[in-house]
């Protein structure tokens, strides 16, 4: 069983396996599988199961994750809502629900913090508490479609934490979340966003997934980036984009480039120019994100020099974007979520 206790973290077939060892029929398993399929959150709740087989599985070890909203806002402007969960240790995560025009999209966390410490991060500032299971992952999602009474069709791992950092419990989640039983998600509605551990990105190229990959680039040379993500100083960008055209070839997927635009770190026509040359005739998209303001530090530069760096990129053929704001008021955007110090503020 690999260790696993999370018992919303199991495939069918780990569960089969579970049960067998535990000497309990088969059917067992089958009726385990959906409970959690179903987004159970306790023992209690699966009443069709012996109190005496529940009780050897908790004997045993086994846990069932859960995330209880602890804290929610609700912005006034776009309905955006933002999540601050609690998982069964009290560790504290947050996600974001956003509505477009195709459904509901969710931002979830994939570990309590942080600890690849990007300095226009909010997530990174306490460093990271731990991992999240599969099943804390999903457990999002099940707490939000419920909440909201709604169903999440899209889903990025763009929340709290590193997901390539949280390798295995990542690609755990992404096979279950594609469960017809479950919340049937498939993967290409799943997107996948890392700082740039190319480790990670070889091993997920290897996997060879439907997902989409977005990497945070955001700056186009290595000693810009060098200051801005530490990351940067184990895997420079030319390692970095290399991973990333493997990455490519091997899946055929596009790869999505995060660039956060903060005026005067690397927000000039030069860099436009220097970023286009690095990604020429690469099978990607760049999203430019306004930065968020979490230190000042880091200012956004006015949209009219967004719009000239996007139009650059365009004229040299990068096909470009620059993201929606969604939940401003209720510091929903990308880089905001930081789980410490906002407990105590109003609910709406
Ligand atoms: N660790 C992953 C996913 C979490 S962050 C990653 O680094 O990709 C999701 C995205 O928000 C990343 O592109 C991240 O760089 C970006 N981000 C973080 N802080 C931000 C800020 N203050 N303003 C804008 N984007 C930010």
């Amino acid at each position: 069983m690999n260790g696993i206790k999370d018992l919303k973290s199991c495939s069918q077939e780990e569960m089969q396996e579970l049960v067998l060892q535990l000497g309990q029929p088969k059917f067992r398993a089958a009726q385990l599988f959906d409970w959690m399929c179903k987004g159970a959150e306790s023992f209690d709740e699966m009443k069709n199961v012996p109190a005496a087989f529940k009780t050897q599985l908790q004997n045993a070890g086994y846990f069932i994750s859960y995330a209880s909203v602890y804290r929610k806002w609700v912005s006034r402007i776009d309905k955006t809502v933002k999540y601050l969960f609690e998982l069964h240790d009290k560790e504290r995560v947050e996600a974001v629900v956003m509505q477009y025009k195709h459904g509901y999209s969710m931002c979830i966390s994939t570990q309590a913090g942080c600890r690849m410490g990007c300095r226009f991060c909010a997530s990174t500032i306490d460093g990271k508490q731990r991992d999240l299971t599969a099943g804390e992952m999903l457990s999002q999602i099940f707490a939000a479609q419920k909440d909201l009474n709604i169903r999440i069709s899209n889903v990025v791992l763009m929340g709290m934490g590193e997901p390539l950092d949280n390798f295995d419990n990542t690609v755990r989640f992404l096979k279950l979340a594609g469960n017809e039983k479950g919340l049937h998600i498939g993967m290409r509605h799943i997107s996948v966003s890392t700082c740039g551990l190319v480790e990670g990105i070889r091993r997920l190229k290897d996997l060879n997934l439907q997902i989409t990959l977005s990497v945070s680039l955001h700056a186009a040379d290595n000693a810009t980036r060098d200051q801005i993500m530490p990351v940067n100083k184990k895997w420079p960008i030319e390692v970095l984009l290399q991973a990333c055209r493997e990455y490519i070839e091997v899946t055929g997927r596009r790869i999505s480039f995060e660039y956060a635009v903060i005026k005067g770190v690397n927000d000039t026509p030069q860099d436009a120019d220097k970023l286009a040359d690095l990604l020429k005739g690469m099978l990607c998209h760049v999203n430019l994100i306004p930065v968020n303001p979490v230190k000042e530090e880091f200012v956004k530069p006015d949209r009219i020099y967004i719009e000239k760096f996007a139009d650059r990129l365009k004229n040299k053929g990068i096909n470009t974007t620059i993201r929606r704001t969604l939940g401003a008021d209720i510091q929903a955007s990308c880089g905001q979520l930081r789980a410490k110090d906002r407990t105590e503020t109003a609910v709406l």
